[in-house]
């Protein structure tokens, strides 16, 4: 009693015997994401987005850019100390349940900027769920993180957690000279 067994592409059927495990199922297949995007980590987080890493897979795709509507929000890049209330005001505004990913090493833990100006950790401002190592953190990471995020809902646990080291990044069918990546 209590598994709950809902895959759709290997032809299993649906079964739960418990509502809240079909919800947090839900919920984990239909994050809508906020990004708050400040610096560098961006352009790897638009890259995660992009056909070849194709996010919508994990049904995460469509951004909203009202806090109201989100579900994820996801702080991409460097945070200064001005950035930290408007930072707080917008994940106060985001609906319950509701979950914050770090994305990258300043986002994490300020990166190498080590200064009166930069916020050591999107942490000291709001709770983070998941925090991605990198700088900046490769797709696959990301990808990572969106799967361990997954496992948390449903899970329902709120335990922070860190995306291990992806030592060997998949390649790309057809992707083998030297230096692309
Ligand atoms: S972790 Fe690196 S790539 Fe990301 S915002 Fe900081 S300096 Fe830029």
């Amino acid at each position: 009693m209590g598994e709950l067994k809902v895959l759709n592409s290997g032809g299993e059927v649906a079964v739960t015997t418990r509502l809240s495990d079909l919800l947090q199922w839900a919920r984990k297949w239909s994050l809508f994401q906020y990004p708050f995007v400040t610096a560098c980590c961006g352009m790897e987080f638009m890259a995660t987005a992009a056909p070849r890493y194709d996010i919508a897979r994990f049904g995460a795709e469509a951004p909203r850019f009202s806090p109201r509507q989100s579900d994820v929000l996801w702080v991409v890049g460097t945070i200064s100390q001005r950035q930290g209330p408007v930072i707080r005001r917008i994940w106060e505004q985001m609906a319950d349940p509701k979950w914050v990913v770090a994305f990258g090493t300043c986002a994490s833990c300020g990166g190498f900027y080590d200064n009166y100006t930069t916020i050591p950790g999107v942490d000291k401002v709001i709770p983070v769920d998941v925090y991605i190592p990198g700088c900046p953190p490769r797709p696959e990471a990301v990808l990572d993180a969106l799967m361990l995020l997954q496992e948390k809902i449903q899970a329902n646990d709120r335990k922070p957690v860190v995306v291990p080291p992806h030592l060997v990044p998949e390649r790309a069918p057809g992707r083998t000279g030297k230096g692309k990546s």
